[in-house]
């Protein structure tokens, strides 16, 4: 039972960088993965691919029990914008727009009405209820991230996919966001793979992988116990 299954991906770019070197990973549903490397060894290249917002060179991709491999490039858009969230270090908010307007784009993109309620839903599930009116200028950085964190929910994601999303917040506001990561795993079996350079991050997670010159080398299965906090 998986959410996402990678089975001997490769991704060569030009110039003959492997990035991607025979990767075999599955995330289940309800499970919070960290994936962790040094810089340059394929932890975005593995969330592009798993993500389904880059096609590997070789091996399969299996997204919600479907094979990318099989998919249109229409299908596969539908597929990302339907199925898939994703959040990022930079927030990526729209500024002249209020925090419910930004919650309330992906439906709008996907010809759906944005609706209120759902919207509300999903600002409440990161805390934010009470700021659907505030522009990312009048938010903190960490209010900022969980606007993102509820945009990318509001189509209820089979998968949240999370690179560096506390890169640019200092150590308190790290942790709320981790916090809420957490929460939305446990009360809401949400499935998260989270790329960072972090331990304190990673140790939030369920699951630590550990990628090197685009391999998988490692796993932890007991990352807050195992990594100092
Ligand atoms: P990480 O996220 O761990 O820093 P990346 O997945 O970004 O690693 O990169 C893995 C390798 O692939 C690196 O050698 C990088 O330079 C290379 N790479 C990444 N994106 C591209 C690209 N678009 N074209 C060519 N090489 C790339
Ligand atoms: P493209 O076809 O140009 O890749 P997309 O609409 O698929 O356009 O993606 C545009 C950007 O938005 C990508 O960088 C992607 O990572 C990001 N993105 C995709 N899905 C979501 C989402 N649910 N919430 C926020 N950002 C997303």
């Amino acid at each position: 039972d998986v959410a996402v299954a990678l089975t001997s991906v490769t991704k060569q770019y030009a110039h003959g960088v492997t990035a991607l070197d025979d990767v075999t990973i599955g995330f289940a549903p309800g499970t919070f993965t960290a994936v962790m490397g040094p810089s340059g060894s394929g932890k975005s290249t593995m969330l592009q691919c798993a993500a389904g917002l880059d096609r590997p060179s070789a091996g399969q991709v299996v997204i919600d029990g479907r094979d990318l491999a099989t998919l249109k490039d229409r299908e596969l858009t539908l597929l990302r914008r339907d199925r898939i969230g994703f959040i990022f270090q930079s927030f990526n908010l729209l500024p002249s727009l209020t925090a419910e307007q930004n919650v309330g784009l992906p439906l709008r993109l996907a010809g759906r009405r944005p609706d209120r309620a759902l919207i509300r839903q999903s600002l409440a599930a990161v805390g934010l209820a009470e700021r659907g009116s505030h522009r990312p200028g009048e938010l903190s950085g960490g209010q900022q991230q969980r606007v993102a964190i509820a945009r990318a929910l509001v189509t209820r994601p089979a998968v949240l996919f999370a690179d560096e999303p506390t890169g640019a917040l200092d150590a308190n506001t790290s942790r709320q966001v981790l916090q809420l990561l957490r929460t939305l795993v446990d009360k809401h079996a949400q499935t998260i793979v989270m790329v960072t350079h972090d331990a304190v991050a990673a140790s939030y997670a369920d699951r630590v992988v550990f990628l090197a010159d685009g391999r998988v080398y490692g796993e932890l299965h007991d990352p807050s116990a195992e990594l100092v906090a």
